[in-house]
């Protein structure tokens, strides 16, 4: 059994095999070779804790495991360590032992970042230029950096609820080598792509703020009740997401289906995309909008190319079953 623990992943993984990773899987998705299994997520009634599994199986790419963790939110008061907390199991699919165990916490952010950045890719405009961050927390500085691999874009504008966040992203954006402004939210229509990136639970960003051809990134909302832009929004674009039934239940599409402003056959998964049995964007001014939801076999695929590469590199500890 290999193991990689939290503290040598930002040292093995790169964002480059993370959206390798994470684009080959929403393909096997799409494909029909890859599923995720129902996800569990329990009130521990300890330290205030959600825990949780999310698992699934790709036969095209052989990972069978789950990423079991949570949110414990008193760990950074009392404990000085993050509240996010989680570990992927790797497990052999021809016998069931266990292959691996690998810190998931940083290979979240990375996965998840992979996922926007495989949407922006597959569905943004070639000439996009101006990219549009909505959220200053933790994942968005991924977000950013991520999308800023993946496009060459000419300039950052930003909206954070909290404002007194946004110079850690424009710290990060200056570190990319791009101009970042903070705008409001009707300055968001220079935007040709926009990642939204927040916890939020009412629409911030409105369909009046988005110009057409743009393409949006959804990534906050991963829960029953969160929402970040308004449902009248999906209505107006092509819908495409990772997973249908996390996207119509936890995903931004949860209030659009609700609404009856759009039904679960309009939604695409990306995968179709890129497979190509899927056109994805077919004109310059429709509006295109990725509902990322993070699915298990995001954290699987990317836990697996952690630990080919840490074996190859010499750096994972094997121990014997
Ligand atoms: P964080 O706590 O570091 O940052 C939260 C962000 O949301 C900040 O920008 C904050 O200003 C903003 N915010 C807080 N309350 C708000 C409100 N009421 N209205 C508008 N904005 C508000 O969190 P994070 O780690 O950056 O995570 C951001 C979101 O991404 C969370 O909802 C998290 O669950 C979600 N997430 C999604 C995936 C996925 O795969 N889709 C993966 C990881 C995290």
């Amino acid at each position: 059994m290999a193991i990689v623990p939290e503290g040598m992943i930002a040292d093995i993984l790169t964002r480059e095999a993370s959206f390798d990773a994470v684009e080959k899987v929403f393909a096997a998705m799409a494909a029909g070779d890859a599923y995720n299994f129902p996800v569990v997520r329990e009130a521990i009634g300890h330290e205030d804790a959600l825990y949780g599994f999310k698992g699934g199986f790709d036969r095209a790419g052989g990972v069978l495991g789950l990423k079991a963790g949570g949110y414990w939110p008193h760990n950074l008061e009392r404990r000085g360590i993050i509240n996010h907390q989680s570990t992927v199991f790797l497990f052999d699919p021809d016998t069931g032992r266990v292959k691996a165990m690998v810190g998931g916490n940083y290979l979240t952010a990375l996965r998840t970042a992979a996922a926007s950045s495989v949407s922006i890719r597959h569905l943004a405009r070639k000439d996009a230029k101006v990219l549009g961050m909505i959220g200053a927390g933790h994942q968005a500085k991924f977000q950013l950096r991520a999308a800023a691999d993946t496009h060459r874009f000419e300039k950052v504008i930003g909206w954070n609820m909290h404002p007194e966040m946004l110079p850690g992203l424009a710290e990060v954006a200056e570190e990319i080598g791009l101009p970042f402004e903070a705008v409001d939210l009707p300055g968001m229509a220079e935007a040709d792509v926009i990642i939204t990136i927040t916890s939020s639970f009412a629409p911030t960003l409105l369909a009046e703020h988005v110009s057409p051809g743009t393409h949006l990134a959804c990534m906050g909302t991963d829960t029953k009740g969160k929402q970040e832009v308004e449902a009248a929004l999906l209505g107006r674009a092509t819908v495409f997401c990772d997973e249908v039934a996390q996207s119509v239940s936890i995903g931004e599409a949860q209030h659009a289906v609700a609404a009856g402003l759009i039904a679960e056959g309009d939604i695409t998964q990306i995968g179709a995309v890129i497979n190509g049995t899927h056109a994805g964007r077919t004109s310059a001014d429709e509006i295109t909008l990725f509902d990322g939801t993070g699915v298990g076999l995001q954290d699987l695929a990317v836990a697996a190319s952690i630990v080919e590469t840490a074996l190859a590199q010499g750096t994972a500890t094997v121990v014997p079953l």
